[in-house]
Formats: structure tokens, sequence, C-alpha cells
């Protein structure tokens, strides 16, 4: 079983009230209610003697002589009498096919000398049947349930119920279980927090993503599916219940991607009259107490970078900082250079020059790779990349080196700190562009580094990540003189730029916070705006928004609103980073595909006119949908 660190410890008067209660935290009973005595990877030696009975999956079955049955637990092995005694049994359980459903009564026995399995921990012995019941057979399986055999993503989705029989998908929702558990234990046991369910049928929230819409009976009106509790939790505040959590299923229609899903779950988290700091610490010791004992202590407080120093030195919001290869600021060299080009660009505003040095790049990059991270750049952020390499006699190799004297070339691989056989990668232009180009191209390669054989970063390594500061609203992506929110429309501004609100919103930082695992975003919040005029002000004046929608929360904010502030992780995400599974749909039970469907219940369906009817919606069809439905 899995065991958790014992972190934080709970407060004396807390633990004094367990007891009293009569609460004694012990090993879950397993076998309760069931019908067996045993799991199948509980038997050691110690049980030799024991009449038990196992419930399980026929794993393997060998010429009528043994079998292997599995459960969420583990192996056993079983041995099929041979007697004529028992010819009945025997019978049943040779012909029952793998992946049947059995119960078996019988003895553990130690297994002959020289014939333990030290691989099994219930390796030891074997249980000698005596009694056999087949409670289900199997038929023939899409695909074989052993962890070595590999099966396509679309199958294993299809038959999903059976993907979950492998020990990698148990072990990933069981941990994921116990994780969510110790959760509710530290916030609502150690700092009574309170789980409060909020509604999945609401309407539309300004800015932000795109929701689910879900017909009502009344004409023309529609239900959105909320992205997240955020309405609910601050009205949950304003209702005094001044510690809030949920487990909370949120939706937003994006599409799918390995690290996204249509819908997903969050650890939701509201409190009052809390500070920045005061949330930080809270997530810190959550982390600290539900974090799963395989994964190794993890240190607290977390590490904190501003969103400026995170684009400059790492080109992201979200650094990983498993690993160095930071982006420098090269522009004081450039600029000293007397080369056309390179001082046409560096004279625009918002201008810079910076580089990436990926060590040994010479050596395990090819061509072809360098080619593609620079065609990268082009295509994805347009922005020219020139690389430079050191050559092994220390000098550098470069369409730039013809413009440099010996000095300047010295003066740039000191900067960099350039060594035989890397390669630096450079870009000029405007500061967001060339930051975001040379971050990508710093993941990238460094992927690239690792699939060559170089050992880059840690797998066992945990870097959290505070990254604070954020500028309060950016710049729309598809029009930037209209500004958006960088996190939600309800993120209060920093306290010393407040009045900067009213005079140049696009200078104003906000009290928003992200939190950041091995270059992963795991989890954000902020303290919110709890003045109403302040709130109408960001919604009207800045973001454009029809305050109307929300005129509910902001006369909310009018009845003695408390300050309050809160976070959000992504629990799927998390549980995927803790389990080091490159995708999300691997700690989920029922995942969508990359098109956001269940290739098990092949949903979305079609639905009749009939059932539209009450909704008043009538479905256009395309001539190509009509025919496909047709088939
Ligand atoms: N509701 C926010 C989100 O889903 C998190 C928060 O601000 O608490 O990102």
């Amino acid at each position: 079983m899995l065991r958790f660190v014992r972190g934080v410890l709970p407060r004396l008067g807390t633990e004094r009230a367990r007891l009293s209660s009569g609460w004694v935290p012990r090993a879950p009973d397993v076998n309760s209610f069931a019908a067996r005595t045993n799991t199948c990877g509980e038997l050691r030696a110690a049980h030799v003697g024991q009449e038990v009975t196992l419930c399980g999956w026929i794993q393997y079955q060998r010429q009528g002589l043994f079998l292997v049955l599995r459960d969420f637990q583990g192996l056993t092995q079983i041995i099929i009498p041979q007697d004529e005694a028992h010819s009945h049994v025997r019978k049943l359980l040779s012909n029952a096919p793998v992946e049947s459903v059995v119960r078996v009564t019988g003895i553990v026995s130690s297994r002959p000398p020289g014939q333990e399995n030290l691989k099994m921990p219930t390796g030891d012995i074997e249980v000698k049947v005596e009694t056999a019941e087949v409670l289900n057979f199997c038929k023939k399986l899409p695909f074989e349930i052993k962890d070595f055999i590999k099966k396509s993503e679309a199958l294993r989705m299809q038959y999903r119920y059976l993907d979950l029989r492998s020990s990698q998908l148990q072990h990933n929702l069981r941990l994921r279980s116990q994780v969510v558990m110790r959760m509710r234990e530290y916030l609502c046991n150690h700092h009574g927090f309170v789980d409060v369910e909020t509604p999945t049928l609401f309407k539309r929230t300004p800015g932000g993503a795109k929701e689910f819409l879900v017909p009502s009976r009344e004409v023309g009106k529609f239900y959105s599916l909320p992205q997240s509790p955020q309405q609910f939790k601050q009205l949950l505040m304003i209702g005094g219940l001044d510690r809030y959590f949920q487990v909370a299923r949120c939706y937003r229609d994006e599409g799918s991607r390995p690290d996204r899903q249509p819908e997903f779950t969050q650890i939701d988290i509201e409190m009052s009259f809390v500070d920045q700091a005061g949330i930080q610490r809270l997530i810190e010791g959550l982390l600290q107490y539900s974090w799963p004992e395989e994964r190794g202590p993890i240190t607290t407080p977390f590490p904190s970078m501003t969103y400026e120093e995170a684009l400059a030195d790492y080109g992201t919001d979200k650094p990983d900082t498993r690993f160095g290869m930071k982006i420098v600021d090269i522009s004081d060299t450039l600029r000293r250079l007397d080369i056309g080009f390179v001082q046409n660009v560096l004279s625009y505003p918002h201008s810079t020059a910076k580089a990436i040095c990926i060590p040994q790049g010479v050596r395990y990059l090819k061509n072809k790779d360098l080619e593609s991270l620079k065609a990268a750049a082009k295509s994805q952020f347009n922005q020219e990349i020139m690389d430079v390499i050191c050559r092994p006699d220390g000098s550098l190799k470069s369409l730039l080196t013809k413009f440099l004297s010996e000095e300047q070339q010295s003066e740039l691989i000191q900067v960099l700190n350039m060594q035989v056989d890397d390669v630096v990668l450079l870009a000029a232009g405007d500061h967001k562009r060339v930051c975001s180009a040379l971050g990508s191209l710093r993941l990238e390669s460094a992927d690239l580094l690792e699939a060559a054989g170089m050992v880059l970063r840690d797998p066992a390594a945990l870097h959290f990540l505070w990254v604070v500061d954020f500028p309060l609203f950016l710049p729309k992506e598809e029009n930037p003189s209209e500004l958006e929110s960088a996190h939600h429309p309800f993120t209060a501004p920093h306290p010393s730029d407040t009045n900067l609100l009213y005079s140049d919103p696009t200078k104003v930082r906000s009290q928003h916070y992200d939190l950041v695992l091995n270059g992963s975003e795991i989890g954000g919040g902020s303290i919110r705006i709890h003045n109403a005029e302040q709130q109408r002000f960001v919604l009207e004046k800045v973001l454009k928004e029809d305050s109307e929608v929300l005129s509910h929360l902001l006369e909310a904010l009018e009845f003695g609103a408390p300050p309050h502030g809160g976070i959000a992780l992504g629990l799927d995400r998390l549980i995927s980073l803790i389990v080091g599974s490159p995708s999300i749909r691997d700690v989920i039970a029922f995942p969508k595909s990359f098109r956001g469907r269940d290739l098990m219940g092949n949903a979305p369906d079609y639905v009749t006119p009939e059932e539209l009817e009450p909704y008043h919606i009538h479905v256009s069809w395309p001539a190509a949908e009509t025919e496909a439905k047709k088939n």
C-alpha cells in the first residue's frame, strides 16, 4: 500500500479533538464486506497453512497446472489440484480463458525450495485450490492486459474499462484518490475549510476560456458550464463561508491537448482576510502534507520569481528551472558593433538582442536539428535566429564573425560563457517576441540534447516555483490595442499600482500568482477585487465588457464583501507530474480523445429532432454531414 510523508503535523487542538472523537487513522480494511479473505497481493510466508478465499482475474493459465490470479493489489500463484477428487475444479479452471473472473478457496503453502519468485511480493507462497467458481467468463479480448503489450491509444480509450485493469492506471487512480484524501484532511480537518459544491449549470463568465453551452427549455436561453467556480467561490466569501474548497469539475471548450481536456478537475480554494503570502504558505503546506512518499519529500517555502524575470531569463511565465541554458542579454555587446542591420533592429523601442547557449551542441545536435530549431522560431514567432559555434580552437563560426574583432569575439564568448563545441542561438528584435522564441528553443533543444543522450534534467527533481507580479492586463493577441486580463477580471491590482489603474492600466502589476512545477503550470490564483466600483471600472472601462452579465456579483460586492483571495490547483496535471506521465489522460479514469470525443460511449452523439423540440433548437445539416449520419 502507498504511504505518505507526514509533513505538517496536526495542531495540538485538532489532534486532541480527533482522539476524543475516537477517530484513529489506520490502514484501510480492503477485504471488508467482500466475498474474499485476502487480496491477491497480500499473502506471505506468515500465512502458510491458512485457508483463504481470493477473487480476481486470471492473468495466466499454464497447462491446467497452475494459474496466476490478479486483483488491484497484486498477483498470486494458484496451484490447480491434479487428483481425481478435484477433477471438476481442474476442468473449470483449465477451461476458463484469461481475464475470466474467479473465486478460489484453498490453503496457503510454501513454494518448493528453489521455486520462489523474488520479483513477486507473494513469490514465497502459492495457494493450493480446494474449491473454485468461475464468476464470469471473458470473451476474446481486443488487446492483452499486459503492461508490456503495446496498444494504440484509440483502442485503449475504446475499451477504457479494460485498460483500467493495467497496473499503471490502477496505480495512477489509486494514488490520485489518496492525494485528494490527504488534501481534504489538511484543508478540512487541520485548517477548517468547508467543502462546498457549486453549480455546473450557470451562465457565461466574461473574459477567459470558451465555455460549453447547454440548451434550456426557455426559448433562446442557454446555460454555460463554468470554466471554474470562480464567481461562486467569491460569492461564498460574501456569504460568510470564509474558507472554501472543492474538488471541482471544470469545463472549457478548447479542444484536447496532452495536458488539456474539455472537462478537468481543480482543487479550488478561496479564503477571506488573507494576502498573497497567506495563500502561498497554505498551498505549500497542502502539497507537503499530501505529497506521496514515493516522490520524496518537498522543501518549502518554494522559490519565487517575478513575471518580468521569468520572461527575460526563460522566455515564458512557466520556467523549467531544472536546467540552466538561461537567456542572456547581449544587447550591450551588439550595440557596440558597427553592423548596419543589427543597429537598425536595435533602434526600435522595446528591442533587444538575446541568446541561449546550448552546451555541447556541436556534438549532440545534428545540422538538421539546428535547421529545424531555426525554422520553428520563424514559423511560430516570426523570429530570425543566427547560430554561433565555438570551434575546438576556441574561435567562433558564424555569419556574424566577419563583423567581429577578436576582442568582440572574446567578449561574446565571455558574456555567454561559451565552451568548445557549444552552439549559441542568437535573436534580435522585439523584447517579448525574442524572449518567447528563445524560451521555446531552450526547451526544444533541451529535448533534443536529452534524446541524443545528454543528461540534463534529473527525472526525480522537483522544481516548484511561484511566479508573481504579473501585469494585470495584457494586449489581446488578436487585437493588441485592446486589453484582456492576464489572469481573470476579478484579480486585484498590486496595492502600490492601484492609482495607475485609472491612468495607465498597461503598467499595473497584479496580485496574481502562478505555481509552476518542472516547467508546467500546476496552479494559479489571485487576491480579488472586493470593491464594487473598482470591479465595475475594470470590467467596463478597461476590458470593455458588458458588466450587466455580472450584475449579481457587482451587487454582492456592495453588501459588505470581505477582502478575499484564492487559487486553483490543476489536479490532473499535478498527478500526471507526480506519476511521471506525459499525458493527463493517464490519470483520468475516462478521458476524452484529442478531438474531445469519448471513444468508448461515442459522445457527443446525434439526438433526434423530437429530443431537440423542447429546447426550440433546429439543426440545419450541411449536406456532407447528412450523408455521414446516414452511414
Ligand atoms: N478560477 C481561477 C482559474 O481557474 C483560479 C483562481 O483564481 O482561483 O484559473
